[in-house]
């Protein structure tokens, strides 16, 4: 099968500004991913590695330089799935490791669970020997400085809609398996321990190496209530394409007022994304050749 990757930055009202880091940190991310398809490496591997990347980049609101919850800590969800075993591993409320994404892989792979949190995860990824950090390090200036203006004046969760940039990635190998991830540091000024659809499988992602792969990224309470990824492959399972699909998902999250964006691959290795906040960061590589879309 021919191999992809497509890679999203968030969905949300980017800023002039902000394009260029962007489109660079999506562009690299969904390369690196491709590095990985190109010599015959798995659809898992390069779905990780493409979130890792995009993790490790201020830019964006996953990893370091994620949003503040509404004590003034980063608190990260990330998932990983396998779309040939359907295996999936997950962590929520973590705030002592760098890339979150490790830490969900571990949690499919070495132990019997999905979706471990807070201090049990943190336990694993110590026993796993993960690097393991202090909080503070995943906070930069121009959050904190974000956090602080939200705490002055005032919060409304709409705003959430200006401010949102989960990172995600889908991919299918040479052996057509498919694989996605997704890693968020959630909504700013959350409230603690609100977890979002990020991961919770089947409504951040889903892949399955039957159908395809998807990841979402937008209103985390929305798109949980229309479990938008397993929706998603479902369609892609009924025959729609990928662009198809992805156009079908954004309906169903106007459904409930929802905001948001969705990257997917079909079984053709067709890609298609939608989305229907003013921007939505996306590279993608086929063929060796990558586009980048904002
Ligand atoms: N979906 C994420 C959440 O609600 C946020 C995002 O995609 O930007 O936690």
């Amino acid at each position: 099968m021919r191999p992809a990757i497509v890679v999203h930055g968030g969905a949300w009202a980017i800023p002039d500004s902000l394009v260029e880091p962007h489109k660079e940190g999506v562009k690299k991310a969904a390369l690196n991913g491709w590095e990985i398809l190109k010599e015959g490496g798995s659809a898992l591997d390069s779905a990780m590695e493409a979130v890792r990347i995009m993790e490790d980049d201020p830019t964006f609101d996953a990893g370091i330089g994620s949003f503040l919850n509404e004590e003034g800590r980063v608190d990260l969800d990330a998932s990983i799935m396998d779309g040939d075993t359907l295996e999936a591993g997950a962590v929520a409320s973590v705030y002592r490791v760098r890339n979150p994404i490790k830490l969900a892989r571990l949690v499919m792979e070495k132990t019997e669970h999905i979706l471990l949190i807070g201090e049990g995860a943190h336990r694993l990824a110590k026993k796993m020997g993960l690097e393991m950090i202090d909080p503070s390090e995943l906070i930069i200036e121009r959050e904190y400085r974000r956090w602080k203006e939200m705490k002055e004046k005032g919060y409304s969760p709409k705003r959430a809609f200006v401010e949102d940039s989960t990172v995600g990635a889908v991919a299918v190998d040479s052996k057509g398996k498919f694989a996605a991830a997704l890693s968020t540091g959630g909504t700013p000024n959350k409230m603690v321990g609100r977890v979002g659809d990020v991961p919770i499988i089947g409504s951040g992602l889903y892949a399955d190496s039957l159908k395809g792969a998807a990841a979402s990224t937008g209103h985390g309470e929305s798109i949980m209530r229309v479990i938008l990824a397993k929706s998603t492959v479902d369609m892609l399972g009924f025959g729609l394409s990928a662009q198809a699909a992805a156009e079908a998902a954004i309906d169903l999250l106007r459904r409930v007022d929802g905001y948001g964006g969705i990257i997917v691959i079909d079984r053709k290795g067709n890609i298609g994304y939608a989305y229907n906040t003013p921007r939505m960061a996306v590279a993608y590589v086929i063929d060796g050749e990558v586009k980048v879309s904002i």
